[in-house]
């Protein structure tokens, strides 16, 4: 191993923990190596917990401006690092830099953006109650150590939406990122060691045992999870031995639909980038599209010729608007998908084609797909979108809700007809004319295998507190 690869220690208790370079953080487009860190184990959980347990009271005791001058400071070590970050981001993760403004430096502009908006919300005290000389009042208490579980997608944009309302509540945090992107994450934490008192953020690495160690840890108070459904019921079995509040944040497989009659040589830019954020591997991405039969040619051509021009290619590069694959599991699985739809009839009019060396796959588009092809009924994750034709609304309402999942939807066409639509939908957040947007004040969540809870907003920032009321009879 060459010693000139930088080696990402852990961060417990605001120390470096763990010299050893254990794991090889390989660049998903070139197979270069990117990184070493150590293999966070069970004992270092102990550890973490136990220094977040012993930070947490001191951490909920400073005054609120306080705290809240510290998340600012949290911004702050993110703007000062953005760009090292960002690259970090590429190099480990696959995103370009840029990627058309939604690359490695969008996702720290959110990091920023998110420490900001958290920073300047607040949960004061609230009357509930006050007749008859009865007054009861309703404070939000932080709820102790946080356990984060993060995925390898959106590594430090989703760690921040962890960390900042967890912090800015009064609570400590012990991390654990994905074992495929780690290294961006630990470098943050390490940035932020400078900032904020010992103990407040820790950061464990490892894969699903040291995850599943932590997310049982009786000391642990709240756990926040962002990863697949099937983890995610893991998780909140094992939070159940000790009655721990869960936010889960899991798969989705959200359905676009188009009107019929809708301008689709308009729409296909924004169906397209709604489908390939991040080469597809954005929760909250489309990743089926419904266009009536009449439609579908014309919509299929166009998402077609975007793909025909989009440049895949290393992160690093200017002209990258995508990158590939994080890891080859997800892309075997994609490539997978791809195959099983056209062997069962779906027309490959774009894409699907390797790129380079490493985990990269040209965008692909899938037109005459079916209700019953797995492409369309799980989460591919990844850049291939299959289309599927329908003969009235009734039907392509009935299609997108026939999913296990419920993280997003979004309808396209005239604004008043995809509103009558969009309330016949089951998901968290319905789009019209747009899809993954997302705004830090904005309540974020999935309705049935999608999740449990919300993120951002005040709802989210309470989901890091516990209602404590006070009950007051004033004397006779
Ligand atoms: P994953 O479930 O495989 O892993 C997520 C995290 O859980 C990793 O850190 C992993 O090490 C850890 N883990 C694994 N087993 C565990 C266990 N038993 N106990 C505790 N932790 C454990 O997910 P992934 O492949 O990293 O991420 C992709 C998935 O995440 C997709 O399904 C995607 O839709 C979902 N996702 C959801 C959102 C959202 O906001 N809803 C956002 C991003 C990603």
């Amino acid at each position: 191993m060459s010693s000139e690869i930088p080696h990402y220690s852990m961060v417990i208790d605001g120390e470096l923990v763990g010299q050893g370079p254990d794991n090889v953080i390989l660049d998903p487009f070139d197979n270069t190596s990117v990184g070493t860190c150590p293999e966070g184990t069970a004992q270092d959980v102990d550890r973490a917990v136990s220094a977040a347990r012993a930070a947490q009271p001191g951490w909920a005791a400073l005054p609120d401006e306080e705290r809240a001058a510290l998340c600012r400071a949290v911004a702050q070590a993110f703007e000062a690092h953005a760009e090292e970050l960002a690259t970090l981001i590429t190099r480990e993760q696959g995103k370009p830099l840029d990627a058309g403004g939604f690359g490695s430096r969008f996702e720290l502009g959110g990091c920023i953006g998110w420490s900001m908006a958290t920073s300047a919300q607040s949960l004061p005290d609230r009357t509930v109650l006050d007749e008859g000389g009865v007054r009861a009042v309703e404070k939000r208490v932080p709820k102790g150590v946080v356990a984060s579980i993060t995925p390898w997608n959106w590594p430090l944009l989703i760690g921040t939406w962890h960390l900042l309302p967890a912090i800015r509540t009064g609570n400590t945090v012990v991390m654990k990122p994905s074992p495929f992107t780690p290294l961006s994450t630990l470098r943050a934490a390490a940035i932020l060691s400078e900032v904020l008192p010992k103990g407040v953020f820790n950061v464990v690495t490892g894969g699903g045992e040291v995850g599943a160690h932590l997310t049982a840890h009786p000391d642990v108070d709240k756990v926040i999870f962002t990863g697949s459904t099937a983890t995610g019921k893991k998780v909140m079995q094992s939070a159940a031995e000790s009655v721990t509040h869960c936010t889960l944040e899991l798969g989705g497989n959200d359905p676009a639909i188009v009107l019929p009659g809708a301008p689709v040589e308009a729409m296909a830019a924004g169906l397209f980038f709604g489908s390939f954020i991040n080469a597809g591997q954005t929760c909250g991405a489309i990743k089926r599209i419904y266009v009536h039969e009449a439609d579908h040619d014309a919509l299929a051509e166009a998402m077609a010729n975007i793909a025909r021009g989009t440049k895949v290619g290393h992160g690093t590069e200017a002209d990258s608007a995508m990158g590939p694959l994080q890891n080859a599991p997800q892309r075997n699985k994609v490539k997978a998908l791809t195959d099983a739809a056209v062997a069962s009839g779906a027309k490959l009019l774009a894409g699907g084609e390797q790129v380079g060396q490493g985990l990269a796959l040209s965008p692909a588009i899938l037109g005459d797909c079916t209700q019953d092809m797995d492409i369309v009924r799980l989460e591919q994750f990844g850049p291939a979108i299959p289309l599927v034709r329908y003969g009235d609304i009734d039907e392509a309402v009935a299609m997108a809700n026939d999913s296990e999942y419920g993280l997003c939807a979004s309808v396209w066409g005239a604004p008043d007809q995809a509103a009558q639509v969009a309330e016949r939908l089951v998901a968290g957040t319905v789009y019209i004319n747009t899809h993954a947007e997302l705004h830090p004040m904005v309540p974020f969540g999935g309705r049935k295998a999608s999740g449990i809870g919300v993120q951002f907003g005040e709802e989210g920032l309470k989901a890091f507190t516990d209602a404590k009321v006070v009950y007051e009879r004033t004397p006779a």
